[in-house]
């Protein structure tokens, strides 16, 4: 669902074969929740439906390590840093905060089978690609330095502001308490907002510029890391929906006015997830991580499989019993892929992998895909058909569905491979007292040997 054009398009990538897709990042001053770890899936279903009709994707995914502020999601902004917040709470160092919420954030992605993005670029290392995208947008005019020292885009000058929010600049009306505040901010119009801030009396995380010492403010590093690392035509651009406003619609105009054209051929954003009917917030204490999951004895896959039965578009609300619920289906379907698995393989259900396809295709229908699956497992089919179905879709899931296939032998004890070369060779040179001996070390070890007509084999004990 294109949230510009608010109708769902066909995604055609404008480079044949290749489709560029931008996704909004972690703020790195906490540990993602299992909303925000919704919309990061949002990203790679898109990103395993585009490689399983044979594109190659580009994934860039950011890392907000600075400019994103407290109260940022109003159209001006001149609260504290998050992770200056942080870490003044913390009393650490802030990038020591980014570092370790980064890695967190890496790990949690790893638990679910998110695939990495080709890059992961922190906004603290693109400063000098953002002093180039204001210094531009000043040139262009349409960025001015503030009374305050601030640089200001100037939102009048871009005249399709609003388009994917729907907020227009004539309904982003100032009162007249915000009309001191404009005056006071150092900026000319209420809904211009500060591309580079000018650093007044931080001393942490502040950056030269021509403007002065100060820090990018947060839209800006989403337009300059992207426009760098993809281009100036890119396919797909993710996030939750709440950075439909202001963050990518100050994103847009700023990168389109400094490209001269549209840069975003498609916005999809993914709704937000409440957790037992209730929006997730640390001050009501209902804030749940993918490690309380796990702490809950469930695998991190059945909270990937919960999300499945819901649709991105919609908002979706979680819950302890719907997660537990996916667990035992999850489980479910892994013995029934094992067992399956005893049997020959056979081609895949046509009908079946036909309607799956198209569920992901439609949109990422991963609730209708649930349910073929659903029915697929009861239908009267080769077992040998139904594990090939299951384990190509799995492409698409990402529930290591197979994992239950086959039991891995337990790792021979350190030592064990040479005393067993050694008791081949001595059953090879008919020194049968040698064998015995040797059969015995390795059954200290754990190691049962036993003879048969192809020689000897072992399985620890
Ligand atoms: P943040 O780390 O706060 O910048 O957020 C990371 C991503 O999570 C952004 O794309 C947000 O839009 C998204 N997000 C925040 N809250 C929720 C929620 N409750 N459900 C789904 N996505 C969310
Ligand atoms: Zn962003």
């Amino acid at each position: 669902m294109d949230t510009r054009t608010r109708q769902v398009e066909e995604i055609t990538p404008s480079t044949p074969g290749l489709l560029t897709v931008y996704a909004c990042g972690p703020t790195v001053y906490r540990y993602a929740h299992v909303g925000n770890l919704r919309t990061f899936l949002l990203t790679d279903l898109i990103r395993r439906t585009a490689e399983q009709s044979g594109l190659r994707v580009k994934l860039v995914q950011n890392i907000t390590d600075v400019g994103h502020l407290q109260d940022d999601t109003a159209v001006d902004s001149t609260g504290e840093d998050k992770l200056l917040a942080a870490a003044r709470a913390e009393n650490k160092d802030p990038f020591v905060i980014a570092r370790f919420y980064e890695d967190a954030f890496h790990t949690d992605l790893a638990l679910l089978n998110v695939r990495p993005a080709d890059a992961y670029p922190r906004a603290s290392e693109w400063i000098d690609s953002m002093l180039r995208l204001v210094a531009g947008l000043i040139e262009k005019e349409h960025a001015y330095v503030g009374t305050d020292g601030s640089v200001y885009f100037a939102a009048q000058s871009f005249p399709s502001y609003g388009a994917i929010s729907g907020n227009r600049l004539e309904d982003l009306r100032a009162g007249h308490r915000e009309d001191a505040e404009v005056l006071a901010a150092g900026k000319r119009f209420h809904a211009d907002w500060a591309l580079w801030k000018s650093a007044g009396a931080q001393r942490e995380m502040v950056w030269d510029s021509p403007w002065g010492p100060g820090f990018p403010g947060w839209h800006t590093e989403c337009s300059a890391m992207s426009l760098e690392l993809l281009g100036t035509t890119i396919d797909v651009h993710t996030g939750g929906i709440d950075l439909r406003f202001p963050h990518h619609e100050d994103e847009r105009a700023q990168s389109d006015c400094f490209a001269g054209r549209e840069v975003v051929r498609h916005w999809v954003h993914g709704e937000h997830l409440l957790f037992e009917n209730r929006k997730m917030s640390k001050s009501t204490g209902n804030v749940v991580l993918v490690s309380d999951v796990a702490a809950r004895g469930h695998d991190p896959l059945a909270l990937r499989l919960a999300y499945l039965q819901q649709r991105y578009r919609q908002q979706a609300n979680l819950s302890w019993d719907a997660i537990a619920g996916a667990d035992k289906l999850l489980s479910r379907w892994r013995s029934a892929v094992a067992e399956w698995a005893e049997s020959p393989s056979k081609p895949m259900c046509a009908d079946y992998s036909t309607e799956l396809r198209e569920a992901f295709e439609d949109d990422l229908d991963t609730p209708r895909a649930v349910q073929v699956l659903r029915r697929l497992e009861k239908a009267d089919l080769p077992a040998g058909s139904k594990l090939e179905t299951f384990l190509w879709v799995d492409a698409y899931l990402g529930l290591d569905l197979a994992r239950d296939i086959g039991k891995v032998p337990a790792a021979l004890p350190v030592g064990a491979q040479a005393l067993l070369d050694e008791r081949a060779a001595a059953r090879d040179g008919k020194d049968f007292a040698a064998s015995d001996r040797l059969r015995d070390e390795l059954a200290a070890l754990g190691v049962v040997v036993k003879d048969t007509p192809a020689g000897q084999e072992w399985s620890v004990a």
